[in-house]
């Protein structure tokens, strides 16, 4: 049901589609240097994965039409470019997004207890209540798993967050998750009423 489009913002495919589209969904990445944000980023638009770090993958923003319910959405998924390292993602990162992959690393202890903390610069820079983010557990494919399904659950109830785990190595679970939250941001969007759709 979905239905992808231009990538880069210079061809005309692109254009017509800014015209035709209801609405703009923000999606952010956020989390701990080398919880694999760039390689979600490069598996769900490219379906590629890199085994070395990358700090920048060259690559920050991309963008998908989603044909949802014969309705066009414009989807932005932003990557950072490595400046979480230093703990200074732009303001306006945070600002714009609809919905956040908040990513740690289940082999990596510290990018669990960070969790919070990304928690906290979303809930002072982001959308409130508006704001959809999933908790997600990276790297499953490993066997140095450090932090089990039942304590990051529990971080995550606390939290308000749904939680879910994924393989960008494998594969495993990616375009699942994402198209789940793009769904629930548009629903966000939406409101079905007995004409149709009307933008909230
Ligand atoms: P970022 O700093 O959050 O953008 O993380 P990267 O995408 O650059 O990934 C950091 C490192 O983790 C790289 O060496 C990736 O190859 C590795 N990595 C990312 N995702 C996975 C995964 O699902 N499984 C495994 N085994 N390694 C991963
Ligand atoms: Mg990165």
């Amino acid at each position: 049901d979905q239905q992808e489009s231009s990538k880069h913002s210079n061809g005309p495919t692109e254009d017509k589609s800014l015209i035709k589209a209801e609405g703009t969904i923000n999606i952010i990445l956020v989390g701990d240097s080398g919880t694999g944000k760039s390689n979600l980023f490069s598996r769900y638009f490219l379906n590629e994965f890199k085994e070395d770090f990358i700090s920048t993958i060259g690559l920050d923003k991309q963008i998908k039409l989603i044909n949802y319910k014969n309705h066009l959405y414009r989807v932005s998924i932003n990557d950072t470019a490595g400046q979480e390292r230093f703990r200074a993602l732009p303001l306006k990162y945070f600002q714009n997004a609809d919905g956040t992959l908040l990513l740690f690393d289940i082999t990596n202890q510290e990018s669990f207890d960070n969790v919070k903390s990304w928690m906290q610069d979303l809930q002072k820079n982001g959308k409130g209540k508006n704001h959809r983010i999933y908790l997600i557990g990276n790297k499953i494919d490993l066997s140095d798993r450090k932090i089990n399904q039942d304590q990051a659950q529990t971080i995550a109830e606390s939290l308000g967050l749904k939680y879910y785990e994924m393989s960008c190595k494998e594969n495993i679970n990616v375009n699942e998750v994402v198209s789940r939250l793009i769904v629930e941001c548009i629903n966000n969007l939406i409101t079905e009423t007995d004409n149709g759709f009307q933008l909230n």
